[in-house]
């Protein structure tokens, strides 16, 4: 693959643990608990894609697809701040798209498309979270066929956007966490096979002592596992 790009997760730990900040043409997923900081992490990655490259950015415009009604433009204000960076313009290069249902969310990829398409230099596509629509529509174990295969189309439309315009795709993914309950990889027990196909990159976050988290690489196709623990703060992750 050429020329891939890495936006910093704003820890030194964290980006040297997933090789170098979140890839381009690659998917990456974090999944965890509520409150493990999916959406601050969304929120992190969404300001950092926007400096230059020797700052750890991509000089980039972003998309962030918000289906839980997750997004806060007063984060990005803080988190921007502590970059010393222009509010307005962080926020003007963040392009919000609300996801109303599943079917929504499928047909914002094409706009996504659109976008792009129109000249804009999107390098981020977030989507929080991937599957808070489809897991509240389709229940039940007769319709699990048909949401998966509607997941794997969203999922293959996304790495499509990924690979031809050269853009990181960041998705989150709530799960139930109850570590003493994994016996073996926790990404099977709690649902692995659900996106493991697609993303390239898992990141398992789990809280920690003393208001830190943890993550964690699971499944890497090229990389070791391993963990580092970082911090949420009012401007934005940190060691
Ligand atoms: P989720 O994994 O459910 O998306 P979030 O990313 O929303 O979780 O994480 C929420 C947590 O982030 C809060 O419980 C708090 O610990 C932390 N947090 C949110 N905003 C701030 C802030 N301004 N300063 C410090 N910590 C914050």
């Amino acid at each position: 693959r050429k020329d891939v790009g890495h936006i910093t997760v704003g820890s030194q730990e964290f980006n040297d643990l997933i090789g170098g900040g979140i890839e381009t043409q690659s998917i990456t997923e974090v999944f965890g608990e509520f409150g493990s900081g999916k959406s601050q992490i969304s929120h992190e990655l969404a300001v950092t894609v926007q400096l230059p490259e020797e700052l750890g950015g991509l000089d980039g415009e972003c998309v962030f697809v918000d289906t839980e009604n997750t997004f806060r433009p007063e984060r990005i204000r803080q988190i921007a701040e502590g970059f010393e960076l222009d509010v307005e313009e962080v926020l003007g290069r963040i392009h919000v798209a609300r996801a109303f249902n599943s079917s929504h969310q499928i047909l914002m990829v094409d706009k996504i498309n659109d976008l792009i398409q129109s000249g804009k230099n999107v390098k981020l596509v977030i989507v929080d979270s991937l599957m808070a629509h489809f897991r509240a529509e389709y229940v039940g174990r007769e319709s699990l066929a048909v949401r998966q295969q509607k997941l794997n189309q969203h999922l293959h439309s996304l790495q499509q956007i990924a690979n031809t315009y050269n853009v990181a795709v960041f998705i989150t993914n709530q799960v139930q966490a109850k570590p003493d309950s994994f016996f073996g990889s926790p990404t099977k027990a709690i649902g692995g096979h659900v996106l493991g196909h697609a993303s390239t990159y898992r990141i398992w976050l789990k809280k920690g002592l003393a208001g830190k988290r943890i993550a964690r690489l699971v499944d890497s196709p090229h990389l070791p596992e391993g963990e580092c623990v970082f911090k949420i703060t009012s401007e934005g992750i940190v060691s």
